[in-house]
C-alpha cells in the first residue's frame, strides 16, 4: 500500500482582548442580548465611518513579538468583498498585502513551525439557526469585534502536532494578555488546510480547507479524517480537488461545501475610509518592553534559578493564573521549592476535587502559612488543617494562628505520649486491670496536658494514648 506524508497549515482566528470593538466604540463583550451591542458602524449602515482602535493594533504587535515576527512599518487595511448575511456591509475590513506582522515561528518539542503572517481584521455577526418556523436569525453583536488571524506555513505534519501548536499559541496569547482564547465562546477558531503527498516527496499535494473549528478535539479528529479520506481517494486512482469542506463534528466526517475561492474572488482593495497605519520603531520597542515573561522564559527561571524540575516547571507554567499565583507566593516567601511542594500537592489536589479551578487561599496567606511552618510556630499537620479551614470557610489566618500556634501535635505529641506511658508502668497495669479504666485514661490525658502546658491537640492525644495502651 502506498505511504503518504500529511501536510497541514493552520489559519487561526483569535478575538483580541480590547474594551471596545475594532472600528467603533461599541463594547467588546460576549453574552449580551442579541443586537443590543451594535451601532451604524459595526452593522455597516451607509455613510458610517470606521475609526481604528489603536489598542487592537498594539495587541497584534504584541502577539507578533512573542513569536519573533517582523513588524511592518506600514500596515494597510483592505476590503475583502463577499456577501453573507452575517456581514451587513458585504465586505470585511481585513489585511492582505501589508499585514501588521510577517514571518516568525512557534517552536514545538520537535520542530519549529514557521508563520506566514498575522493580520488584524473584524469579526462578523453570528447566525442563529432556530426551528423551521423561526428560521435563521442574525445577531450582529459580534460584528466588528477585533480578530487577529495568524497563518502558518504548511509545516505541521500530524494531528498531534497541530494540537501542540494550538496549545502553545493559546498559552502565548493568554500570557501576553493579547486574547483570552475562550474556545467555548468562539474566542479562538481555526481553519485547517490539509493535503497528503507520497512519502518523502517534496512536492505538496492539493489541499482542502475546513473552516471554523472551535475545539482542539475537533481539529484533531478533522485532520485525521480528512487525511485518511484523501489517501483513500488517491489510492483508488482519484484526484483531490481544492475545495472548502465542512467538518461535521457530530458525524465525525467532512462534507464538500464549495469550490475554494481564491483571493481574486474577493476583489481586495485598500479601504478608502482608513488611512494606512504607520508603526514607528520606538512604539514597537515600547511594546516589547511591556511584554510580561512568557511561559518559556518563566520555565527557564524556575529550572535554572529556583532549581525546580522540568516536570514541576511545566505544571506551573501551563496556566497563567497558576504561574502568577506561584510567583506571588514566592515574592512573599522566598523558598520556591517549598512553595512548589505545597502548590503541587495541597493546592492542586484541592482544585482537582472541585468544579471551579479557583484557588481559595490568597498568595499572601499561603506565604504566611509556610512561614509559620518554617518558624516552627505551627506543625505541618496543623498547617494543612489551617489551609483546609481557610479554603472551605474563608477563615482568618491570624485567628487560626492564635488557635493553632504553639500547639503540640503530630510526631512531637506522639513521642510525649510514648514517654509518659513508658515512665508509668504502674498506671498502665492499672488501666488493664481496673474496673474503671476510663479514670486511668483521663489521668493519662491529664499528664499529657501537664507536660505540654495545655497545648496538646486533645483529640490526637486521646487517639495516641488509646493506641499505645492497647
Ligand atoms: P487562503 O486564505 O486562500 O486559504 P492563505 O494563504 O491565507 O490562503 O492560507 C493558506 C493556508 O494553507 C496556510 O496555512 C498554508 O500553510 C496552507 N497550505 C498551503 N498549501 C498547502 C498544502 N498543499 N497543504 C496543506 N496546507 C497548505
Ligand atoms: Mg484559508
Ligand atoms: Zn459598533
Amino acid at each position: 500500500m502506498q505511504d503518504f506524508d500529511i501536510v497541514i497549515g493552520l489559519e487561526v482566528h483569535s478575538e483580541l482582548k480590547t474594551n471596545s470593538k475594532v472600528f467603533c466604540s461599541c463594547a467588546n463583550k460576549f453574552g449580551q442580548a442579541p443586537n443590543t451591542n451594535c451601532c451604524p458602524v459595526c452593522v455597516g449602515l451607509p455613510g458610517a465611518l470606521p475609526v481604528l482602535n489603536k489598542k487592537a493594533v498594539e495587541l497584534v504587535i504584541k502577539a507578533g513579538l512573542t513569536m519573533d515576527c517582523e513588524i511592518n512599518d506600514l500596515a494597510v487595511f483592505e476590503r475583502k468583498n463577499y456577501f453573507y448575511p452575517d456581514l451587513a456591509k458585504a465586505y470585511q475590513i481585513s489585511q492582505l498585502v501589508r499585514p501588521i506582522c510577517i514571518g516568525g515561528h512557534i517552536d514545538l518539542k520537535d520542530k519549529s513551525v514557521r508563520l506566514n503572517r498575522i493580520h488584524l481584521e473584524e469579526d462578523a455577526g453570528k447566525l442563529v439557526h432556530g426551528t423551521q418556523a423561526i428560521g435563521t436569525l442574525i445577531d450582529y453583536n459580534r460584528g466588528g469585534v477585533p480578530l487577529m488571524e495568524l497563518v502558518t506555513e504548511p509545516d505541521i505534519s500530524s494531528a498531534e502536532e497541530a494540537v501542540e501548536f494550538l496549545t502553545n499559541l493559546r498559552q502565548k496569547l493568554i500570557y501576553a494578555g493579547v486574547a483570552e482564547c475562550k474556545m467555548e465562546q468562539g474566542g479562538m477558531r481555526c481553519d485547517v488546510n490539509v493535503s497528503v503527498k507520497p512519502k518523502g516527496s517534496d512536492k505538496l499535494g492539493q489541499r482542502t480547507e475546513m473552516k471554523n473549528l472551535n475545539s482542539f478535539k475537533s481539529v484533531f479528529r478533522a485532520i485525521n479524517y480528512e487525511a485518511n479520506r484523501q489517501m483513500e481517494v488517491l489510492r483508488n486512482g482519484g484526484k483531490i480537488i481544492q475545495e472548502t469542506r465542512k467538518w461535521d463534528d457530530n458525524h465525525g466526517k467532512s462534507i464538500s461545501m464549495r469550490k475554494k475561492e481564491t483571493s481574486s474572488d474577493y476583489r481586495y482593495f485598500p479601504d478608502p475610509d482608513l488611512l494606512a497605519v504607520e508603526i514607528p520603531r520606538e512604539d514597537v520597542e515600547t511594546i516589547k518592553k511591556s511584554l510580561p515573561l512568557m511561559p518559556d522564559q518563566l520555565k527557564s527561571i524556575y529550572m535554572n534559578e529556583y532549581g525546580l524540575s522540568e516536570y514541576e516547571s511545566d505544571i506551573l507554567t501551563k496556566d497563567k493564573e497558576l504561574s502568577d499565583y506561584f510567583n506571588e507566593v514566592v515574592e512573599h516567601f522566598n523558598n520556591p521549592k517549598e512553595v512548589t511542594n505545597w502548590i503541587l500537592t495541597e493546592v492542586l489536589n484541592r482544585i482537582k476535587d472541585e468544579e471551579s479551578a479557583e484557588i481559595k487561599i490568597s498568595p499572601c496567606d499561603l506565604a504566611k502559612l509556610l512561614k509559620l511552618v518554617e518558624d516552627k510556630k505551627v506543625t505541618r499537620t496543623n498547617a494543612k488543617e489551617m489551609l483546609t479551614r481557610i479554603w472551605e470557610n474563608d477563615e482568618n489566618i491570624s485567628s487560626l494562628e492564635k488557635e493553632y500556634g504553639g500547639r503540640v501535635d503530630g510526631e512531637e505529641l506522639k513521642s510525649i505520649v510514648e514517654k509518659i506511658i513508658a515512665n508509668n508502668s504502674k498506671a498502665v497495669e492499672d488501666y488493664h486491670t481496673s474496673d474503671t479504666p476510663e479514670k486511668v485514661f483521663r489521668w493519662f490525658t491529664g499528664q499529657v496536658m501537664k507536660e505540654t502546658k495545655g497545648k496538646a491537640n486533645a483529640q490526637k492525644a486521646e487517639e495516641y494514648i488509646k493506641e499505645l495502651l492497647k
